[in-house]
């Protein structure tokens, strides 16, 4: 494998304290050497840290410390050395520059973590789980992509594909025996086996909702009619909390978004750019705007003035936006100016004229009553998506699509043996199976089977 010498800067681009640049690869000792004034770092023991100068020839760049790393019990599995400088970007260039001129090279992106999952240090949804933890911005995602890092997923697939595997191993060897029409492999057992896998696999797939929540937030739709109450509300939100506008590119168009962080839990405003000022009393949100607002939305919070009379205009509004996988909650507001028998009444005309369940809060922006309630209730929403049988969470598109397959792929085993196929159509559905589930940690299929045959069987081939 090829292990020549990467270095890039490993702290955020800019102005800090320190700046630290990593360097990995054969020579990433012998490199670091030739540019550290200090001690001889070819002898320096591993995991060690040193004092000095970074110098280009006879230039001296900038007082630093070096810490060496030795293969194998590094990130990288390779050698490594970090070097902490004062941190100016200015700095960084020119270390990286003499690094590159006495033969190191400019790592391309991921690519200590690649080698981390080349070398075997960890798998493939490992490194993905550090790209994760870097971004993850509440303790949601953080705990899920830690649990990730430790093996979560893998280890919850890996012990029913190794018992795959050995049918596999039993069929291929079917196989070999063609003509003696033999059965190693005992279907019973291997039915059995697909079921639990397919109960493992569906509750990882059905934990990819809350693992999409964690990741992305949940989305939320503010809707209502002019002086309902909504930027009011939403003033009255974002106020204890950290509010960031972000500018996420959205498949039709860029949508402000606003976060709202609830136990932890991420909740995106959609589009609530016209709401924090108050909004023009002459400009009623049309249906077609409404329903834009709620396409992509997992919950719509709908605002109706409790202090007016007709609410036939809301139902009407409401009817349009229901959606089935749209968690829908009623909010009744201004409620400090009307007596509790008023918003009873409220609550009566829509659970009379709105079929879908849904829940209705009360509440006064303007006299902070009850607007705990309405946060109770979002993030309700997301505890109910939690699988109580396991632990481990879905976050990654890639994750989710391969578990699919591989449900798809054990399915179709399941129907070869009730069909009662050919061995060699049954062996294909399963290495297909395999390479699927396999896909998900990185692990090369083939070379397994083949491995775990020679090791166990030792037919003597
Ligand atoms: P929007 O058009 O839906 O965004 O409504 P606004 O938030 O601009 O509110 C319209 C009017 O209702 C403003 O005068 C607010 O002060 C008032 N308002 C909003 N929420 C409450 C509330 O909880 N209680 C009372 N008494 N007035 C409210």
């Amino acid at each position: 494998m090829n292990h020549d010498t990467i270095c890039a800067l490993a702290t955020a681009n800019g102005i800090g304290a320190i700046g630290i640049i990593r360097i990995s690869g054969d020579d990433a000792i012998p490199v670091s050497a030739k540019i550290f004034d200090g001690k001889n770092l070819e002898k320096a023991q591993s995991h060690t840290v040193h004092y000095g100068f970074i110098k280009d020839g006879d230039e001296v760049i900038d007082e630093v410390m070096i810490s060496v790393f030795k293969a194998p019990k590094t990130f990288t599995a390779e050698d490594s050395v970090e070097i902490s400088f004062h941190g100016s970007p200015h700095i960084a260039k020119k270390i990286l520059e003499v690094l590159i001129k006495n033969g190191a090279r400019m790592a391309k992106a991921g690519e200590f973590t690649m080698r981390a999952f080349m070398n075997g240090r960890i798998d493939l949804s490992q490194a993905e789980s550090i790209a994760d933890l870097i971004a993850s911005e509440n303790e949601a995602s953080r705990k899920v992509a830690l649990n990730q890092l430790k093996g979560g997923i893998t280890n919850e697939i890996s012990f029913l594909r190794t018992d795959l595997l050995n049918f596999v191993s039993l069929i291929e060897l079917e196989l070999d025996f063609a003509e003696e029409d033999v059965e190693f492999a005992d279907r019973t057992a291997l039915n059995q086996l697909l079921d639990k896998i397919e109960a493992k696999l569906n509750s990882l797939i059905e934990s990819f909702q809350y693992g999409n929540a964690i990741k992305n937030g949940t989305a939320v739709a503010i809707i209502g009619k002019p002086n309902a109450g909504k930027s009011t509300l939403l003033n009255a939100l974002l106020k204890e909390e950290r509010a960031i506008v972000s500018n996420i590119a959205g498949t039709t168009r860029d949508t402000i978004e606003e976060i709202l962080h609830i136990k932890g839990h991420a909740f995106r405003l959609i589009d609530t750019a016209g709401l924090r000022e108050t909004a023009d009393e002459n400009e009623a949100i049309g249906v077609k705007k409404a329903k834009e607002k709620v396409e992509n939305a997992n919950i719509l919070v709908y605002l109706a003035d409790a202090a007016t009379e007709n609410f036939s205009e809301d139902i009407e509004m409401i009817k349009s936006l229901q959606r089935d996988d749209l968690k829908l909650i009623i909010c009744a507001t201004k409620i400090d100016e009307v007596s509790p028998a008023q918003y009873e009444l409220v609550e009566n005309i829509f659970r009379r004229e709105i079929s879908q369940d849904f829940d209705f809060i009360t509440i006064s922006a303007v006299e902070n009553q009850n607007m705990q309630d309405l946060k109770d209730e979002l993030s309700s929403y997301v505890e109910q998506l939690k699988s109580e049988e396991s632990n481990v969470v879905i976050t990654n598109q890639r994750h989710f699509e391969a578990l699919g397959k591989s449900l798809d792929a054990v399915n179709k085993v399941k129907e070869a043996i009730t069909f009662q196929i050919s061995t060699e159509l049954l062996a294909y559905e399963l290495r297909n199976a395999l390479e699927h589930l396999g896909e998900i940690s990185g692990e090369v299929t083939n070379d397994e089977v083949l491995g775990n045959i020679f090791s166990k069987f030792c037919i003597g081939k």
